[in-house]
């Protein structure tokens, strides 16, 4: 299997699907490459694309400031990767094609990068790792396996459905947020369980 330095340089120059022919880069993913608790997102967007790195936009505000008010933890100390590594035009969803494209990149993140938590923020990431056609609304609220692993998923909203809904989904974010925690908080699997 690649290890995660062969994957960015392998995606870089990924064409496998459309979205390859709008990108200006291919967000692939930053972080702590040992990181207990890995994000999901859903796709870059403009500032995303401009700057090669994931959620430096509002909505990455606003996940900076939800892992350190709620976990603890600074965005260096975990690992944020998306959906799709390039960005749909005009911001719109990713497609299913484009999703099925790229999915090999983030599942051999997850491999290699082994988290013991998995945020999957909105539809798009909850839906893949947990591989239901429900919602992010009836999803969220509590944890779900990722495959045989022992990687654990918590799904919530993405924080664009907080900047635009207000309240009560940012308060939703945060009792997510606390539930991720107190899973990162619990003792490790025993040495070779995983
Ligand atoms: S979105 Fe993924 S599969 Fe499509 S071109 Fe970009 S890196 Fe390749």
């Amino acid at each position: 299997m690649p290890d995660l330095a062969q994957l960015r340089v392998d995606a870089l120059a990924c064409t496998r699907c459309p979205l390859a022919g709008g990108r200006t880069t291919v967000v692939f993913g930053e972080g702590d490459p040992h990181a207990a608790l890995m994000v999901v997102g859903e796709g870059p967007g403009r500032e995303e694309d401009l700057a090669g790195r994931p959620f430096v936009g509002r909505s990455g505000h606003l996940l900076d400031r939800l892992l350190l008010e709620e976990i603890g933890l600074r965005r260096e100390q975990v690992y944020i990767a998306n959906v799709v590594k390039c960005r749909p035009p005009g911001n719109r969803d990713p497609q299913p094609d484009e999703i099925a494209a790229c999915r090999p990149y983030l599942e051999a993140q997850i491999d290699e990068i082994r988290p013991a938590v998995l945020m999957t923020l909105g539809n798009f990431s909850s839906k893949l790792l947990i591989a239901t056609a429900e919602g992010i609304t009836r999803l969220r609220g509590r944890t779900y396996p990722y495959r045989d692993t022992d990687a654990v998923i918590v799904p919530t909203y993405h924080p664009a459905a907080a900047l635009r809904g207000g309240g009560t989904v940012l308060a939703g974010m945060r009792a997510d947020f606390v539930r991720a925690k107190g899973i990162l908080a619990a003792p490790a699997p025993p040495v070779g369980s995983r």
